[in-house]
């Protein structure tokens, strides 16, 4: 199992955490005095590896996104469900608030805590058992330990998403959505069961047929209700190979009629649309399909080849070993660190908006967007789900049959990111004008009253599900947002 972020960085630094501490529900501390508490506990309870030093703290006070900044009180590493436990309980004895952190990837602070204690679930990552149709694995491990597991088996998850340096947790926390989701919805659409430590310390397994009510709390839950500790995951065959297809439009009409065109055949695994900034000021739009196949049965390439009368381009296609398509981000990540702007603002805005406000919509956000607001390495998808496919309650759809994920994702100078999150909100009001919903990873200020919009009809089982699991409003990442 791999060693934590902590453990390897911090080893002179991090030290055991075991506590009692005098029990208390005073949470009208001063952020130093809540420090000075964690440092000075008493021994009984083992809750984990506990950091304090100032490099850890500024790692966890830190985002993608960097457009933020909520500096902790204390880093817990845990390396058992127990310690998770242990660490809420005593949080919530002593007035604290904890937000669990996977890899860090969220663009606004919604894995910061202020004062409070940050749960660096990397110290769970083991996959436990691979077996014919699941694996159970730990919340903290990446999207990349899960696949290298389980294409050894030659099995893959249903849906992954783009880039595979996310956690298990982190991403069932929010939706998880893909080429795939076509066919198969969100990553939260395809767990089995998991483990969670709710808001009053307590462990408990869920799924749809256990604890039902958790188990749709916590899936694109935010965090609010529970840490999830170890997932039961959907696992199918996976095929050697994927030949992978790029259609290339000037129109953005036809692009969207043509990406919803090949989900309704149901031909392709993969369906996803990208907007690409052309030299001439204009955009280019491009569709990318993939085919899963073995080597045995490779795809039939007049059937398959994708008649396109309106596009203006077909580029030959890719055939690529699974595993590399799967992991198809990992060269431009590393590209990106190379060129720095991996470590750049992110502010980065996703919404989901109904199928047919999407072209106008679409277009009034590109002719406001220019190269340079955009990033040399920002990026704009648009690509459609069926909303029947996204059966988790609280990863948000818009009325429609079907959605299209938008996804505005800049990479900013530093010091520009505000006017960018400005900017995200400007167009999340046009896109609620348009009955959309966010795909809540976003760099934007939320109120109380937009998360109320946000959840909409299921506002009120958002608000049961916080009294009955986090009472004591322990598990309050994204405190920023409803002040
Ligand atoms: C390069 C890049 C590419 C991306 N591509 C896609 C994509 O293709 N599709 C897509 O859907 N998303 C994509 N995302 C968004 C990403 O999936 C989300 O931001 C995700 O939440 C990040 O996961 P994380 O492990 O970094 O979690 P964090 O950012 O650390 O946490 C995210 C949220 O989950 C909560 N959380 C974390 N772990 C747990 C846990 N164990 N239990 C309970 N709550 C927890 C946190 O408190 C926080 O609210 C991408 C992000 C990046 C940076």
């Amino acid at each position: 199992m791999p060693t934590s972020i902590c453990r390897s960085r911090c080893s002179r630094s991090c030290r055991r955490w075991s506590a009692t501490g005098t029990p208390s529900t005073d949470s009208s501390r001063t952020g130093s005095s809540r420090r000075s508490s964690i440092n000075a506990f008493d021994t009984s309870l083992s809750v984990g590896r506990l950091c304090t030093d100032e490099v850890r703290l500024a790692q966890a006070a830190d985002d993608f996104g960097h457009c933020v900044s909520a500096r902790p009180a204390a880093v817990v590493v845990p390396g058992s469900t127990a310690e998770v436990q242990g660490v809420i309980s005593y949080a919530r004895t002593r007035g604290l608030r904890v937000a669990a952190r996977g890899a860090g990837h969220s663009t606004y602070g919604q894995s910061q805590c202020a004062d409070g204690i940050v749960l660096d679930m990397t110290g769970l990552r083991a996959v436990h058992e691979v077996a014919a149709d699941r694996v159970v694995v730990d919340a903290g491990a990446l999207w990349s330990d899960v696949v290298d597991a389980s294409l050894t088996r030659r099995l893959t998850p249903p849906v992954l998403t783009d880039y595979l340096g996310t956690t298990v947790g982190g991403t069932l926390s929010v939706g998880g959505f893909g080429g795939a989701s076509h066919r198969h919805g969100a990553q939260t659409d395809n767990v089995l069961a998991l483990e969670v430590v709710t808001g009053t310390g307590t462990r408990l397994t869920c799924s749809a047929t256990e604890n039902r009510e958790l188990f749709d709390s916590v899936r694109g839950g935010l965090g609010r209700f529970g840490v999830i500790t170890r997932a039961t995951l959907s696992l199918t065959p996976a095929r050697e190979r994927t030949r992978w297809y790029r259609i290339w439009y000037d129109d953005l009409a036809f692009f969207l009629a043509d990406e919803q065109r090949f989900v309704d055949e149901g031909m392709y695994d993969h369906v996803q649309g990208r907007i690409i900034p052309a030299a001439d000021g204009t955009w280019r739009y491009r569709i990318e399909l993939a085919r899963h196949y073995t080597r045995r049965q490779p795809p039939d390439a007049a059937g398959l080849f994708p008649a396109c009368g309106r596009a203006r381009d077909v580029e030959q296609a890719e055939d690529l070993v699974h595993a590399d398509f799967i992991n198809r981000m990992a060269a431009g990540e590393s590209r990106l660190r190379a060129a720095g702007d991996w470590f750049r603002p992110h502010p980065w805005l996703n919404v989901l908006l109904p199928a047919h406000a999407t072209a106008a919509f679409v277009r009034s956000a590109l002719a406001g967007l220019t190269v340079d607001t955009l990033g040399r390495s920002g990026l704009v998808m648009a690509y459609p789900v069926p909303t029947a496919r996204l059966r988790t309650p609280f990863v948000r759809t818009p009325a429609a049959t079907t959605a299209f994920m938008f996804a505005l994702l800049r990479t900013t100078a530093p010091g520009t990111e505000r006017s960018a999150v400005s900017a995200n909100r400007s167009l999340y009001e046009r896109a609620l004008a348009v009955d959309a919903v966010a795909y809540p990873v976003n760099a934007l200020p939320m109120s109380a009253a937009d998360w109320r919009r946000h959840f909409g009809p299921r506002w009120h089982d958002f608000v049961q599900a916080k009294h009955r699991f986090d009472p004591h409003g322990v598990l309050t990442p994204l405190e920023h947002e409803t002040r």
